[in-house]
């Protein structure tokens, strides 16, 4: 006679709910270093006080402008944060130049404000976002078992 196989919390379920509210330690959301690589066309790289580094390219951080506009879009569309918008497939290819910001400044001491070449510039990246949407594959393995979509 066995009693095996009784489970009180599944550990998914115990991850799911913590990560998206969780509040992150302060050293994980102050940057120690901050580069926008705006000449070479590059991205927005971070070096985070707890060690942590990310890297985002501009295409993808254009996709996750957070102001209400574009998280409004996107909830329409259910994209997440840096998806693109699925491309009809019935137009013939247009050729559009990748996104990249003509400017960036800082925002207080809390953000990071990118002016994009579309003339977008509504969006105002807080620290703590940009670090919730850190790309690394440490941190995307951790959001696709919270998700279950596989990037
Ligand atoms: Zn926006
Ligand atoms: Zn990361």
């Amino acid at each position: 006679m066995s009693h095996e196989g009784i489970r009180f919390v599944s550990k998914d379920e115990e991850a799911r709910a913590s990560q998206e509210n969780r509040p992150l330690p302060r050293e994980a959301i102050t940057p120690q270093k901050v580069r926008v690589l705006i000449s070479e066309g590059k991205g927005l790289e971070i070096d985070w006080a707890d060690g942590h580094r990310s890297v985002w390219s501009f295409p993808w951080l254009r996709e996750a402008c957070p102001c209400a506009t574009c998280v409004e879009q996107r909830n329409l569309e259910d994209r997440k944060p840096g998806q693109p918008k699925p491309k009809p497939a019935a137009l013939l290819p247009m050729y559009a130049p990748p996104a990249r910001p003509a400017s960036a400044h800082a925002v207080g001491r809390y953000a990071i404000q990118l002016n994009w070449q579309d003339g977008h510039s509504a969006g105002i990246y807080s620290w703590e976002y940009l670090r919730r949407i850190c790309q690394c594959s440490e941190c995307t393995l951790a959001a696709t078992d919270v998700a279950g979509i596989p990037n």
